[in-house]
């Protein structure tokens, strides 16, 4: 029996109000083999967001043992909270062949960049700061004080794109979801290319 392939790592950063979450929705209705990583965060719950399904909601104190612990793939803090990967759960997923999407801000997504170089990047943006600020605002999430924070962490983020392998402007959404997934179709060719490449130069 064939060994089965290890997963991507792909990581989705984006400036908040960008659309990330609504962008990854179409892509895990269309794309079976694609996994969100669920974070830990010291962040309040929104009304309707679910332990273990959004987020799993921690004291300061326990993301900090969780630090202490090296539990995390990478940990952030972004406007007075702070998000971290579980490193393990990450791991274990992608060796059962699945593809983790990470969906981070963009001091996370740095470290991530930097400790595994095979990892996809993807940074999503909307066309305009304008729409971006409109967007966070019409979620209405966010009291005035957290959306000036936001906003200008948005422009420090939008800084940064360059960094990213990809970029992908989300002026429609389901045309968004279709270059994201183009974007992992592509990385496994090059993955199974490389690997062929290999065997040929090994075995004939
Ligand atoms: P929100 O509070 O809107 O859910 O998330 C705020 C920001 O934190 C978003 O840009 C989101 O992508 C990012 N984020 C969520 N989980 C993590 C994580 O585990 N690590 C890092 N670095 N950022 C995260």
């Amino acid at each position: 029996m064939s060994e089965k392939k290890k997963g991507l790592l792909v990581i989705l950063s984006g400036p908040s109000g960008c659309g990330k979450g609504t962008v990854l929705h179409q892509v895990l209705e269309r794309y079976p083999n694609g996994i969100v990583s669920v974070s830990k965060t010291t962040r309040e719950p929104r009304s309707g967001e679910l332990e273990g399904v959004h987020y799993f909601f921690v004291t300061k104190k326990e993301f900090e043992k969780s630090i202490k612990k090296k539990d995390f793939l990478e940990y952030a803090e972004y406007a007075g909270s702070y998000y971290g990967t579980p490193k393990t759960w990450v791991e274990m997923q992608r060796e059962a062949g699945k593809d983790v999407i990470l969906e981070i801000e963009v001091q996370g997504g740095l470290q991530v960049i930097e400790k595994c170089p095979d990892a996809v990047s993807v940074f999503l943006t909307s066309p305009t700061l304008e729409e971006l600020e409109r967007r966070l605002r019409y979620r209405g999430t966010e009291d005035e004080e957290k959306i000036q924070k936001r906003m200008k962490r948005a422009i420090w983020e939008l800084n940064h794109m360059d960094v990213y392998k990809h970029v992908i402007v989300n002026d429609n959404v389901e045309e968004a979801a279709n270059q994201f997934i183009a974007i992992m179709k592509k990385a496994h060719s090059a993955i199974n290319k490389e690997e062929n490449d290999l065997e040929r130069e090994g075995g004939v």
